[in-house]
């Protein structure tokens, strides 16, 4: 995947089809945005220090050895595990929004935030202001689910 598959527009349209997409950059504030996800970023960072605080785990994470010793113990060990397994669950869906506000992030450092990464058209400020981590408009997130 290179530049040209999603940018490339015939030379002739290509001056005005950049002029408005720089419109629709001005209209979105986007250091509005960058603000927002920083913010959000910063405060999904202190529920992964919460979350592996209590679960008695560092960066690294948890040796597989370790979790596999959980699942030899059923018995009383049941509960904690569980509550072990959630948290983890838990430590990955907020590792996984970072990366979603992290790539928002890179677009508006490179001037493509509110532009859908798959069909190139405009995402609607309100999905942003709903959203403002989506790279997506709405259909195609939906294709992309499967929805
Ligand atoms: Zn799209």
């Amino acid at each position: 995947m290179g530049m040209w598959e999603t940018r490339s527009r015939p030379f002739f349209l290509s001056r005005p089809g950049i002029g408005l997409w720089r419109d629709h950059m001005r209209k979105l504030n986007v250091d509005r945005y960058r603000k927002i996800l920083e913010q959000e970023r910063d405060r999904i960072r202190n529920e992964i220090d919460v979350v592996e605080t209590r679960i008695g785990i560092g960066d690294t994470g948890p040796a597989l050895s370790e979790l596999a010793d959980y699942d030899n113990h059923p018995g009383d060990m049941g509960t904690e595990t569980f509550e072990k397994e959630k948290d983890l669950a838990l430590r990955d869906n907020f590792r996984s929004m970072i990366g979603r506000i992290d790539e928002a992030i890179g677009k508006i450092d490179r001037g493509t935030y509110g532009e859908c990464d798959r069909c190139g058209r405009e995402i609607s400020m309100g999905r942003l202001d709903a959203v403002p981590w989506a790279i997506y408009c709405v259909e195609c997130q939906d294709i992309i689910e499967g929805r």
